[in-house]
């Protein structure tokens, strides 16, 4: 072989292997708390659409922003997926998150799904899916009129017949920081103490435990997550039947400020080291064909403008028709937050 080729060989072949060493670089790190089997699937459908490795940590939402604030600038995480809006607002006001500056983002998530906008313009996090905190209650002893709103919860007509989760689990903490503001401090806090006042049993277990309390009849009125619900329902094992045949399902105050909905929702880390690769992770799972799989895997409710679920447990729970979400800025509700959890001190709701 003539020099000339060898060096020509020599040079072609080191910045091939030099370029696919440098794509063989391209990761983003991801710690999530959504520990659904069908997000896998979107994430090999970024790597194979980007060519950027995802390595994940999974953990719970009190999890991630631990292990965050403890790794500080150490930190390897890009990204962030966290399942409830009181927690992301917690992560932006602990200084955990960077401002993400993305067209594509701010014009596929609503306004009111997202961190309010920094000085500079970014946001926090975005929402990148919904889900409706609902009333369930035993179709047989409770007429749906007298559970069609939050406030009736607190209801003394309601006395004895709620199953909650504990005041304190986020998803409360969430619900009960958008009733705060609607109503104002001093209205909910006396809501919440007509909650206290109406339990069946102390607050334990999950959602599905309460739904499940209903169907048993331990309770008449529970509170839950859309998604547990249309899990139950898209099951085909007879117990999980039994419990839905038993169980009506509101979607409440339609008539006033509509139904609060929680979010997950991402956000790039404050010491990411690939930041460009975490803003387009996030930018990704706003495309349609992932938010369709996003918000559907789990029986959620896209946020992107323009996309529309099809799940048949989400629709069976709809009767098919659009219901009235509420519209206020979901950041309001995690700075609720700490008026929220003196609140329940207070009332003594455990
Ligand atoms: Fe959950």
């Amino acid at each position: 072989m003539s020099t000339l080729i060898k060096t020509l060989l020599s040079c072609c072949i080191l910045s091939t292997s030099t370029g696919f060493a440098l794509a063989q670089e391209q990761v983003v790190n991801l710690y999530s708390a959504r520990h659904y089997s069908t997000d896998e699937a979107l994430y090999t459908g970024f790597t194979k659409a980007t060519g950027i490795k995802i390595n994940r940590v999974d953990a719970d939402d009190a999890g991630i922003l631990a292990r965050l604030k403890a790794e500080g600038s150490a930190s390897p995480a890009d990204v962030i997926l966290l399942v409830d809006a009181a927690r992301l607002y917690k992560g932006e006001t602990d200084g955990l998150f960077q401002p993400i500056q993305s067209k594509v983002l701010n014009e596929a998530i609503p306004a009111h799904l997202r961190s309010a906008a920094s000085s500079n313009g970014g946001i926090s996090w975005f929402g990148l899916s919904t889900r409706a905190r609902v009333i369930v209650y035993n179709k047989i002893k409770v007429q749906k009129d007298d559970v069609d709103t939050y406030e009736e919860l607190g209801d003394p007509k309601n006395k004895g017949k709620l199953c909650i989760r504990s005041g304190s689990h986020p998803y409360n903490l969430s619900l009960f920081g958008a009733i705060t503001e609607h109503m104002g401090e001093e209205k909910a806090e006396a809501w919440l103490k007509g909650v206290v006042d109406n339990l069946a049993r102390s607050p334990k277990g999950g959602d599905t435990d309460q739904i499940k309390a209903v169907a048993s009849g331990e309770c008449d009125i529970a509170v839950t997550n859309s998604y547990y619900l249309a899990r139950m329902m898209r099951s085909t094992k007879p117990e999980d039947m039994a419990v839905v045949n038993k169980v009506g399902v509101v979607f409440p105050n339609q008539q006033s400020w509509g139904t609060h909905m929680n979010i997950a929702g991402g956000a790039v880390a404050r010491h990411a080291k690939n930041p460009a690769n975490a803003v387009r992770f996030l930018e990704y799972l706003a495309s349609a064909e992932a938010q369709n799989y996003f918000a559907n895997g789990n029986n959620e409710w896209p946020t992107v403008k323009g996309v529309n679920a099809d799940n048949p447990a989400l629709k069976a729970m709809t009767g098919n028709a659009p219901f009235k979400s509420e519209t206020i800025p979901i950041s309001a509700v995690g700075a609720n937050v700490t008026k929220v959890q003196q609140m329940l001190d207070r009332v003594g709701f455990k």
